[in-house]
């Protein structure tokens, strides 16, 4: 068992208090790691998910003052990094992720909270100059009302915090459910979060089932955001289950994204990147890059200096020391991963590193060998779907538009990135590629201070940036006579 005074109680958080399930069920915790038995959380449901929104919606009947949100903001970015090291840690036992990863999941989440505290005086009333047909024009961000925000394991602090820190800052009253597989590092938040002055009933906590709690919070007509980060297959139910009732929706979902290396590329840099950004929680990011095309000129060069680097990756226990890669988040990662390497290998792929690990007998210890495929193809599962993996897949082309054509040939849109020593050549390609976020000689993901989300596909709405906080806002304009 793991043991925190940020997971005591280890509960939800609903209407201002600790809360088991009202069934007195509970969930097993393990890590992925090592199969160890972290804790037990609470199954709650739809009864649960119900007081929380009502708490929530309360919560809104006293509009909470622009600067309280500010310290309130303030003093849970400044909570998460006083105690970054724990919570590193329970993200680690969690997930899996090594724990340099993690503290740096601690960092990027607090600095979203700074951010949106940063961004309030954008929410202040706006009097629009002159009088238009004869009148005085106003214009109020009121809060949305109640937000729920559903989001995945891969990043169990970030995903929830990119969203929440933008709902506090708009003053919405918010439920969150976490994934069943990563909630521990929410109660762990929650814990931190009490200490922030905000009214009781404000911030929700929902643990359990997915099914009955988005369904709730889809069909209430007091939920009105939905913010959902996952696949596009549960982003495509949940904007079902919303449709009748009509609320705001964002929707951050999967991504197939390109790395472009041209054949002017500093190769180096660009094989650094593409292992940075790749291997990163093990491959389990929705903006690494998933399909890499390399001019032809230089392909059995690039690959060379990425084969050399992968072969060099530590996989393990992301608590270990020098660890760079952690497991899969279960057997099911495990099983996708494995046949996406079979399938291209049958399809003709050559395998330049890794080999066939056995198949893990339980949800934890499912540790993939990082991977590079030389060969790859557009037909292949590597390159149609998310490997969600450490698997690199490499194909060849010869020039920028055929390149552009195959890296815009998906339904996806999140996430691209591209190298050449040609800055006109980058910005061609920046306009070209249909993705919400493009990376020119770098393969860093998203930052607070920028709107992040997908095209196409990849879901609509955006995190970060000004456009985040907006998500959470309605703006009212009013005419005075
Ligand atoms: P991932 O593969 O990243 O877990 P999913 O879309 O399966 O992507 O899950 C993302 C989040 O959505 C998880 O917290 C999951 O439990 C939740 N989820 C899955 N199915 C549903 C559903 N039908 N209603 C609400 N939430 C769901």
């Amino acid at each position: 068992m793991i043991e925190s005074p940020l997971l005591t109680p280890c509960m939800g958080y609903v209407a201002g208090k600790w809360q088991a399930a009202k069934s007195g069920s509970t969930v097993p915790v393990h890590n992925p790691a090592t199969g160890e038995h972290l804790a037990d959380v609470p199954d709650m449901g739809k009864g649960e998910t119900l007081e929380a929104i009502g708490a929530a919606a309360s919560s809104l009947e006293t509009p909470l003052p622009r600067a309280d949100r500010r310290r309130a903001l303030e003093a849970i970015a400044a909570q998460l990094i006083e105690h970054r090291e724990p919570l590193a840690r329970i993200i680690t036992q969690e997930h899996g992720k090594p724990l340099a990863e993690a503290r740096a999941e601690v960092e990027y989440s607090s600095a979203f909270y700074s951010h949106f505290a940063g961004q309030l005086d954008r929410l202040g009333r706006q009097e629009l100059d002159g009088r238009i047909r004869g009148c005085r024009w106003t214009i109020h961000h009121r809060p949305a009302g109640v937000a729920g925000l559903i989001t995945p394991w891969n990043f169990p602090l970030a995903m929830f915090s990119k969203k929440l820190s933008a709902a506090v800052a708009a003053g919405c009253g918010v439920v969150v459910r976490p994934a069943s597989l990563t909630p521990l590092s929410a109660i762990a938040f929650w814990r931190l979060a009490e200490r922030a002055g905000l009214p009781p009933g404000m911030l929700n906590l929902v643990l359990g089932r997915s099914g009955p709690i988005g369904e709730v919070l889809c069909e209430h007509p007091a939920v009105r955001v939905i913010s959902f980060t996952g696949s596009t297959d549960t982003g495509q139910i949940l904007l079902r289950q919303t449709s009748p009732h009509i609320k705001r929706v964002a929707m951050e979902l999967g991504g197939n994204a390109p790395f472009i290396v041209f054949d002017d590329a500093d190769l180096t840099a660009a094989a650094d990147a593409l292992v940075a950004n790749k291997f990163r929680c093990g491959g389990q990011t929705c903006v690494c890059a998933n399909r890499v095309y390399v001019h032809k000129d230089v392909g059995p060069r690039f690959n060379e200096i990425l084969a050399e680097r992968v072969a060099a990756l530590k996989v393990g226990n992301g608590l270990d020391d020098g660890v760079h890669v952690g497991p899969l988040i279960n057997r099911f990662a495990f099983d996708k991963v494995a046949e996406h390497v079979r399938d291209a290998l049958a399809r003709g792929a050559d395998r330049v590193v890794g080999y066939d690990p056995p198949r893990p007998e339980h949800d934890w210890g499912c540790f993939y060998p990082p991977t590079l495929l030389g060969g790859a193809r557009p037909d292949m599962l590597v390159f149609q779907q998310e490997t969600f993996g450490p698997v690199v897949a490499v194909a060849t082309f010869e020039s920028e538009d055929e390149v552009l054509r195959l890296a815009n040939d998906t339904r996806y849109g999140l996430a691209a990135y591209v190298f050449t020593r040609d800055p006109a050549r980058g910005g061609r390609c920046a306009e070209r590629l249909s993705f919400g976020h493009v990376g020119i000689n770098t393969g860093t993901g998203p930052a607070p201070e920028a709107p992040f989300g997908g095209m196409k596909q990849s879901g609509f709405g955006r995190e970060g940036g000004v456009e985040g906080l907006l998500e959470f806002c309605e703006p009212q304009t009013v005419v005075e006579a």
